[in-house]
């Protein structure tokens, strides 16, 4: 059975699209913790990051970082923090979330709640920056 990453890819399930291309997806976590939290999959259906083959990997991570340089352009922040978490999605993904401070990518903490519209807003700012 697919994947919600894998529904998100297909279509089936909307989401809010930052880029991808033929082996990679980018979209806006609908519980993010600052705005400009994205997901970054591979469209190969892996549970855990770690297992991805090393090409794929490979791939993966320099996918990751055309979108973090993406939302560093589009987001005001002091860096793009990196989380692998995996504990709640079988579908292999990494965690971009814009830092001002540590706190920011605390997971424990409330998820912020955004309108559709500002969603929208923030998805297109970021993959209009995307290179
Ligand atoms: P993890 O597997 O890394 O522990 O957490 C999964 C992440 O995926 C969570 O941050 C959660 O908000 C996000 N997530 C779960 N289901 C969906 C979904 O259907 N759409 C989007 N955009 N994000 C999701």
């Amino acid at each position: 059975m697919a994947t919600i990453f894998s529904k998100i890819v297909n279509g089936q399930i909307p989401a809010y699209k930052i880029a991808e291309d033929d082996r990679y997806y980018a979209f806006l976590d609908i519980n993010p913790l600052a705005e400009g939290h994205t997901l970054v999959i591979p469209k190969q259906e892996v549970d855990y990051l770690f297992d991805i083959d090393d090409d794929t990997l490979a791939g993966l991570t320099l996918f990751s970082k055309r979108v973090a340089k993406a939302i560093a352009r589009a987001i005001p922040c002091k860096r793009v923090g990196v989380a692998v978490l995996g504990l709640e999605v079988p579908h292999a993904h990494i965690h971009l979330v814009p830092l001002n401070r540590e706190s920011d990518i605390d997971f424990h903490k409330p998820k912020l709640q955004l309108t559709q519209e500002r969603f929208v807003e923030i998805a297109s700012a970021i993959a209009q920056e995307f290179k």
